[in-house]
């Protein structure tokens, strides 16, 4: 039986009244940039995310971009974040004129070590962006204690964690802001490329709102330089359609991970991912750990099983990133953890006889390479 690594075309299968009415209204209203569509999903993405405000824009890595320029952060500036994220995160901060500075991660929660944290800030560093990886929230207690203590904004980086918590606080809504990606992928996924800002603080809003629609607060009265980074109507409605049945989809995520945890248990050379303590992970990536990484992702391949890798290059490895004349370092965590990293099928359509298929040919293959 294949198993697909993400499947959008059953979900879409499973809403498709929902969103053909959705999309229908759109176009007999021609709200297509921004709009009544746009803003109606901005409330209600708002109070999911337990906070004030919500801004549609362009893309997650738009509402990273436009964050940091909205809190006032530019050239000669450092914006603290890990070197194990999507390269988006980084690409915001250089976009700004400012420096990424990189710390390593936590070995178990693959997230920011924030032991290391402090030792990073200079008299330059303005903000900090935790990246809550594969839909576990980075340790924010820790984070927003030194962040207060050396006045820096917080940034969250939640692309990858719709409806995660930390202590019982939804993701996006303990920084000054919380950046969201709703590219197809991600576990609300857009029907294109949209994004979001989400924040208690009402004139960040206000002037994030202003940026993504050329710096206007009224039409054709420019107060500063914006950018177009409008969310599109068509996106606004079918998030709308979409975020409704979200927490379902997240808790399917949940189940699924449950028996991939159960079924690997036992297999000695498997790490499977670590949930830290009340954080709820929403499993957008399910990644297990292998010292032997690619010869496994091939036997799996054969056998019709597609996996990822979440991400194989570390940013401060990439050559965008290496020639920087920042002295980018070295991340043992991150450079030995990103070596071995596999990520499994994992989507709310996925079946249980399929987690069950990846499982044994795991195991298959474990007991094989150990004898
Ligand atoms: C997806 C993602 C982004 C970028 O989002 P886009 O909508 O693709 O621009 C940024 N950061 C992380 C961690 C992501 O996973």
């Amino acid at each position: 039986m294949r198993v697909p690594f993400i499947d959008l075309k059953s979900q879409n299968e499973f809403i498709k009244d929902e969103i053909n009415t959705a999309i229908k209204d759109v176009i007999d209203c021609c709200a297509f940039a921004g709009g009544p569509f746009v803003e109606k999903f901005e409330k209600e993405f708002a109070d999911f995310c337990q906070c004030r405000e919500a801004i549609g824009v362009g893309s997650g890595t738009a509402a990273l971009w436009l964050s940091l320029l909205a809190l006032g952060i530019g050239s000669g500036d450092e914006v603290i974040t890990v070197p194990n994220t999507f390269i988006a995160t980084a690409e915001a901060i250089s976009f700004c004129g400012a420096k990424p500075v990189f710390v390593d991660i936590d070995e178990h929660s693959y997230n920011m070590d924030p032991l290391l944290l402090e030792n990073a800030i200079t008299p330059k560093t303005k903000a900090i962006i935790p990246v809550h990886l594969n839909g576990q929230m980075a340790d924010m207690d820790p984070i927003m204690e030194i962040a207060k203590r050396h006045n820096l904004f917080v940034v969250e980086d939640a692309c990858q964690a719709h409806g995660a918590e930390y202590k019982k606080k939804k993701a996006g809504s303990i920084g000054h802001a919380g950046c969201f990606s709703f590219y197809p992928g991600k576990n609300l996924g857009a029907f294109g490329e949209a994004g979001a800002v989400v924040t208690n603080d009402k004139s960040l809003a206000d002037r994030i709102r202003m940026m993504r629609d050329h710096g206007q607060n009224k039409k054709y009265i420019h107060a500063e330089i914006g950018w177009n980074s409008r969310m599109d109507g068509i996106q606004g409605a079918v998030l709308s359609v979409k975020l409704k049945h979200l927490e379902s989809w997240n808790k399917l995520r949940q189940k699924h991970a449950d028996i991939y945890d159960r079924m690997l248990a036992d297999i000695d050379q498997i790490v499977t991912p670590h949930q830290v303590e009340n954080r709820s992970h929403i499993y957008h990536i399910y990644p297990i750990r292998n010292k032997n990484r690619d010869a496994l992702i091939e036997v799996l391949r054969e056998k019709d099983i597609h996996c990822g890798i979440h991400y194989p290059v570390p940013i401060h490895l990439q050559k965008a990133y290496w020639n920087q004349e920042s002295d980018n370092g070295h991340f043992p965590v991150t450079e030995q953890v990103t070596s071995e990293l596999i990520s499994l099928p994992m989507f709310p359509e996925l079946t249980d006889s399929m987690i069950k298929i990846v499982c044994k040919e795991i195991e298959k293959w474990s007991s094989n390479v150990s004898s």
